[in-house]
């Protein structure tokens, strides 16, 4: 017999108006074989190193099946992403089970190989906790011609030592430091807040000439201008920008899909902006999105804002290829 005419196949979504293209519609899944020459999703799922309890290495999964409750126009400038933008998903990378050590070791080997082979390739990082971004980095530094700098948004500093907990998500950029991948110069933290540092550390930071701006400096000279600065700032120093994009640094209210949520954060409004810039940043070399537990998250409100902060990343890639 033949299907009948109201039986769709599992997973098809239960209503389509051809009207009303969704953002899963950018989405091309890699083959293995064609060139990754754009922005291209990575699914970085490990969430084993972290310090409290997370279940970060759940989103990639749910960040990929949002895109399905979003547009890919924007109203603001009047921009359909589908017109200038692809956007590759290369899948995940596949984590030990119980090696933290070899988990790293293949996120290095896998963007050393991807970014190796695909020059133009943007990654898109989609983690995991913070600790994916010291391997993340360590792998473009060794593939990219020239220097990276990080413009790293994040309530905490992430400074941590190592030997008290390892490599831990609260050590990323003291280890890309101590590896001499990153030049403390090089690293802009936005978003800095009260109560989530230690005087220590904060110490650390400034002693180093890590260049930080705390929220009081984000509400005072507001986000577009630390953006600006920041840009300006860096350009001068590095040939490419690395955006790492920890989601505790909006306020719990935007974010309580967080492990660690706290008040006194930036708005989604405020970290859009400052993504939506950044996109039109032709030095920007790829970014990572981090922290975000799914399993603990309200109507995925948190993953939500991952998924426009990858759409107003595209639309300032769209404004920059007009
Ligand atoms: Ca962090």
């Amino acid at each position: 017999m033949s299907r009948p005419t109201f039986l769709q196949t599992s997973g098809a979504p239960p209503f389509v108006d051809r009207h009303y293209p969704k953002a899963t519609e950018l989405v091309q899944l890699w083959d293995g074989k064609k060139k990754l020459d754009g922005t291209t999703i990575i699914g970085v799922p490990l969430s084993k190193p972290s310090i409290s309890h997370s279940g970060a290495s759940f989103t990639p999964g749910i960040v990929r099946k949002l895109m399905q409750s979003y547009s890919t126009y924007a109203v603001e400038g009047e921009v359909d992403l589908r017109d200038s933008n692809v956007l590759l998903d290369a899948g995940d990378i596949h984590m030990h089970a119980t090696d933290i050590k070899e988990s790293y070791r293949r996120i290095e080997e896998t963007v050393t190989t991807i970014l190796g082979e695909n020059k133009e390739c943007i990654p898109l990082f989609i983690g995991g906790d913070h600790s994916i971004s010291y391997s993340t980095l360590k792998a473009m530094n060794e593939v990219k011609t020239g220097k990276i700098g990080v413009i790293q948004f994040d309530a905490h500093h992430d400074l941590r030592n190592t030997e008290d907990g390892g490599p831990t998500n609260g050590t990323p950029f003291r280890r890309l430091l101590e590896a001499g991948v990153l030049k403390a110069e090089h690293l802009v933290q936005v978003g800095i807040r009260n109560y989530s540092n230690s005087a220590y550390y904060h110490q650390y930071a400034m002693e180093n000439g890590i260049k930080v701006y705390t929220m009081a400096d984000v509400k005072k000279n507001g986000i577009g201008e630390v953006i600006r600065e920041t840009v300006e700032y860096l350009k001068d120093k590095v040939e490419h920008i690395y955006l790492s994009i920890d989601i505790d640094v909006l306020d719990q209210a935007y974010a309580p899909g967080c492990p660690a949520i706290g008040p006194g954060g930036m708005t989604s409004e405020q970290l859009l902006e400052a993504i939506y810039m950044l996109g039109k940043e032709e030095s920007v070399c790829g970014l990572d999105i981090v922290e975000i537990d799914p399993t603990i998250d309200f109507r995925d409100m948190t993953s939500r804002v991952a998924v426009h902060c990858l759409l107003d990343f595209l639309r300032g890639r769209s404004v920059l290829n007009r």
